[in-house]
């Protein structure tokens, strides 16, 4: 207790606080803005075993108790034999707190492995994504949650637009190829410094995946080159992220946003914008 009688917290407890409030404002903001999580949901969390995976599940979790609909939160992991190490402590981590989780062994993948050790990862998300569905429909789940960051987004912006001529980064909301299942991303707004900072205040053993250790040079110079811009211009990533949803088509050059004239079109057409059409 401090002097006068006002009790103190920790600066760590402060620290993580603070962390888990903007992580949780940051999740809420996405989830309502692309209306991604509805009532009855049952979403089943893709948990990697790395710290973004976890903050989301971390996330969710507190979402599901504080939010005025009614949901149920899940996480599975499919194993497709690239993690660095065993498995079980983050099995033990997981079940400790009571969470609802299931771990798939996905023979397949483990086949093409042994197979193709060099396979690239157009392949291995095939596999992968296959592996996803089955699990997911055999845990009655209608939303799968996938952890990709605001770094993500900001990376996959740029790599489209100076590598493929695409202004385009990931959706936030799309839908299995049958409409089977919503596909949601609720850490779009989430740095990945943000989850690193959950992941250490959780205490949780992150799994590191191989593949993270061999990232494309593409991916490492975007990462760098927004790194770099961020030390000297810091909120380079949250203006990058605010742009995303603040486009003027009738400055850029794709005729299909503009009429006749070279104005913007007024009609925004469900088909560019598929989650209009809900
Ligand atoms: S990075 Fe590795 S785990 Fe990820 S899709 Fe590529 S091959 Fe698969």
């Amino acid at each position: 207790m401090a002097p006068g009688g006002i009790s103190v917290r920790p600066i760590a407890d402060n620290r993580r606080l603070d962390a888990e409030k903007t992580l949780l404002r940051k999740v809420g903001e996405a989830i309502e803005r692309f209306r991604m999580i509805r009532e009855g949901d049952r979403v089943a969390v893709a948990l990697s075993g790395g710290k973004d995976s976890l903050a989301m599940l971390e996330a969710l979790l507190l979402l599901q108790r504080r939010a005025p609909i009614q949901f149920s939160v899940c996480a599975f992991t499919v194993e497709q034999g690239k993690f660095l190490r065993p498995f079980e402590p983050m099995a033990e981590w997981l079940k400790a707190r009571g969470i609802d989780w299931t771990y798939h062994q996905d023979r397949p993948s483990l086949r093409l492995l042994e197979e193709q050790p060099d396979h690239g990862c157009d392949l291995c998300s095939r596999f992968r994504r296959r592996a996803v569905y089955e699990i997911v429909r055999g845990l009655g789940a209608n939303v799968i949650a996938f952890g990709h960051t605001a770094d993500d987004l900001c990376e996959s912006f740029l790599r489209n637009a100076l590598f493929t001529g695409r202004l385009s980064a990931l959706p936030a909301v799309t839908w299995s190829r049958k409409r089977e299942f919503r596909l949601i991303r609720p850490l779009i707004y989430v740095s990945e410094e943000l989850t690193k900072r959950i992941a250490e205040s959780l205490g949780a053993p992150v799994i590191p995946c191989g593949c993270s250790e061999r990232t494309g040079t593409v991916r490492k110079s975007l990462r760098s080159l927004l790194a770099e811009l961020e030390r000297e211009h810091p909120h380079i990533q949250d203006n990058l992220l605010a742009a995303l949803g603040n486009i003027e088509p009738s400055r850029l050059l794709d005729v299909r946003y503009l009429n006749g004239d070279g104005f913007e079109a007024k009609q925004v057409s469900a088909e560019l914008f598929p989650i209009v059409a809900e």
